[in-house]
């Protein structure tokens, strides 16, 4: 597929700009959003493209595909890149986590969250630092059946397990609401995501600052409703291409 970098880059300082209106509309701060563009399927250089922008943080799905797209542009120069990992994680990739993604974005079960920390553990073991692997818990709010994500009713006893792991920081929630809402009718996703992680601070007596949600067509809704990471693909990057 052919990469249109001044579209690209046009793209990226369009949506930089809209992220900035709504934060400042809605009384908050810029700075408080980190725009992730989320660059599955897309080849590396529409990914160079946006860097071109000054695009630094980029999510990803696929293990594989994530790890070979970093060899290459690692190649290319220090970028000070910030990886997430963006996608559904079996806890057999889970390996390949720490060191690679700044955040794992869907944590949704007791099992995928002692993957990460085992894996965590050993990388601390292998580098001899206090090494700490940065996750989100996914919140599958609709019980959306074919959707990852845990049902909120088991939310509190994920996040209390997952604070005794000293591997692992949860740094707040992520949330998908249905596609097949129209774009105001996924709001309530929003805030009930962040009454959840409201919730959830009372209850672990910290912070959990971080608030995962809102893509190409409801990043808008998602920053009035609390969002401090959005993924945006689409409205970057364009239609991606079909998985192979
Ligand atoms: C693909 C993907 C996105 C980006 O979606 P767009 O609609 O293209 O902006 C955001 N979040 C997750 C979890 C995704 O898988």
């Amino acid at each position: 597929m052919m990469v249109n970098t001044e579209q690209i880059t046009h793209a990226v300082h369009e949506v930089r700009a809209s992220v900035s209106d709504v934060a400042r509309r809605c009384g908050r701060s810029p700075e408080e959003i980190t725009l992730i563009a989320v660059s599955k399927l897309h080849p590396v250089e529409a990914l160079l493209a946006a860097m071109g922008a000054g695009q630094r943080h980029f999510g990803e799905n696929y293990i594989q595909e994530a790890l070979g797209k970093q060899q290459e542009l690692e190649k290319s120069g220090d970028h000070d890149l910030r990886w997430h990992f963006t996608g559904r994680l079996q806890s057999n990739k889970a390996k390949y986590i720490p060191g690679n993604f700044c955040l794992v974005h869907a944590i949704d079960s007791i099992k995928l969250a002692r993957a990460v920390h085992s894996r965590a553990e050993h990388q601390a073991e292998a580098t001899g630092s206090a090494f700490c692997q940065d996750v989100l818990i996914e919140v599958n709010l609709a019980r959306e059946e074919q959707k990852a994500g845990i049902d909120e009713s088991a939310l509190p006893q994920l996040a209390e397990t997952m604070e005794a792991l000293p591997a692992i920081h949860l740094c707040g929630l992520m949330v998908l609401p249905p596609f097949s809402l129209s774009v105001e009718k996924r709001r309530p996703f929003f805030a009930r995501l962040r009454e959840l992680r409201d919730g959830l601070q009372q209850r672990l007596g910290r912070k959990l600052p971080t608030l995962s949600m809102g893509m190409t067509d409801d990043y808008i809704q998602a920053i009035e409703e609390g969002a401090t990471l959005v993924r945006v693909g689409t409205r970057i990057f364009g239609p991606r291409p079909a998985k192979q």
